[in-house]
């Protein structure tokens, strides 16, 4: 569909992800789906596109400008390539920069950004714990002041990147409950007191690294405090606008590919003595299917334009994620059926992004979450 906010810069950017998607990831999603994991030199050759700079400064190796249109065109891509795993992990890092760059101190954003965005090193976020994720409010790792030192204390579950991970950006309860007794820490992966195992076996996203995070008396330095104590929860809230677009944007390159794949595939299967395209009852899933990819992509060329004019879209982002989860259940649903048992077999993106429509759908705030965060937001 025509993108009315398209432009030369715009596109040759598109254009530069998209070929080094089609190179460099593309021929290798299967056998790094099976291996459960991915050459580490990936994350250098994905961050030397410099799709994780933007908004930060160039001093740091970030790109120095940002451009909402130009994260969307990194999330089509990175959705197209139906890399799921390969991307999250990589794309670790991307949802832990923001609060660095804008709330850690001079020395630590000195040490860490460069090695972040080089991708020589990687980074996670741990917001999420055994006990949930959906009510960031309640979370119960703490940490508490010792002279010149916060000791934490607590676990974080589900922490994609969180094994290659040499830098966490970590929420604790430093005050009273709720919202308003939560801040930020920087945490090296060398800390004493600070261990992660492995989560396995997951249902999707098998090329990335998850895990739990365990702080024993871990000790860091009061500098590591990231922003004002206890004002957390409003960076933890801002941060997850930019991943939650991302996500979205995800999503629809997502669903472009399951529609490639699947006109592809029925232009050459014949079933009744026809092609299977001819067919009006896939006809008609085809067309329903790209008309979803069409409102997910307008949806997302008018936030990005809304955000990179300044103004507030967060209602709009929340209602994006689950609009976009929602339409990537069906588009899945539909893609799955058309393929038939060729669809069923492992190895293919159909089958691949099937497995990985539902952490779309549940992480970085579920569609529940979403749904009543957006009437909130709207002051319904
Ligand atoms: C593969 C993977 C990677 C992840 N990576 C990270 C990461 O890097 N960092 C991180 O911090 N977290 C990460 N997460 C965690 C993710 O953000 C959480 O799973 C998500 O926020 C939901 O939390 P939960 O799983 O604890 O579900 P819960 O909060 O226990 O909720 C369970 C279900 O109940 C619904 N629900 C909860 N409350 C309500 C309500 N009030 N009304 C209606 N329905 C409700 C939820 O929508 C959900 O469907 C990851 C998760 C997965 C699966």
């Amino acid at each position: 569909m025509l993108n009315p906010f398209e432009n030369d810069e715009r596109r040759a950017f598109q254009d530069s992800v998209r070929k080094f998607m089609e190179t460099e990831i593309n021929p290798y999603v299967d056998e790094w789906d099976e291996a459960g994991g991915y050459p580490h030199e990936v994350n250098e050759k994905v961050c030397a596109l410099g799709v994780f700079g933007f908004d930060i400064p160039e001093e740091y190796g970030g790109l120095g400008f940002d451009d909402m249109h130009m994260r969307k065109a990194v999330g089509l891509e990175m959705g197209r390539s139906s890399a799921g795993g390969v991307m999250a992990s990589v794309g670790a890092r991307s949802i832990m920069l923001k609060p660095l760059t804008e709330l850690a101190n001079d020395e630590i954003k000195a040490r860490a950004l460069p090695d972040l965005l080089s991708g020589k090193k990687g980074g996670a976020l741990g917001i999420t714990e055994p006990g949930g994720g959906s009510d960031v409010a309640n979370i119960k790792t703490v940490a508490h002041k010792d002279s010149d030192e916060w000791v934490l204390n607590g676990q974080k579950m589900f922490i994609t990147g969180g094994m290659q991970a040499s830098y966490f950006v970590i929420a604790a309860r430093t005050g009273k409950d709720g919202m308003g007794g939560i801040s930020l820490f920087f945490v090296d992966a060398d800390t004493p007191g600070f261990t992660r195992t492995p989560i396995e076996r997951k249902m999707g996203w098998w090329a990335s690294d998850t895990a739990t995070l365990y702080f024993d008396d871990c000790r860091v330095s009061a500098d590591n405090l990231m922003g004002e104590e206890n004002k957390g929860f409003y960076a933890i809230m801002n941060n997850f606008n930019y991943e939650r677009f991302l996500m979205a944007a995800q999503m629809t390159g997502m669903s472009m590919r399951l529609f490639d794949e699947c006109v592809a595939y029925a232009q050459d299967r014949e079933t009744f003595g026809d092609k299977l395209i001819s067919h009006q009852v896939i006809r008609h899933k085809l067309a329903d299917m790209s008309a979803r990819i069409d409102a997910m992509d307008a949806y997302l060329n008018q936030v990005a334009e809304i955000v990179n004019r300044g103004e507030n879209a967060l209602a709009e982002i929340s209602k994006l994620k689950f609009y976009c989860s929602t339409n990537l259940e069906e588009n899945a649903s539909a893609a799955m059926q058309i393929m038939g048992g060729a669809g069923y077999l492992r190895g293919n993106a159909v089958e691949r992004i099937y497995r990985e429509v539902k952490v779309q759908a549940i992480g970085g705030g579920s569609e529940e979450i979403m749904r009543d965060l957006s009437v909130r937001l709207m002051g319904i």
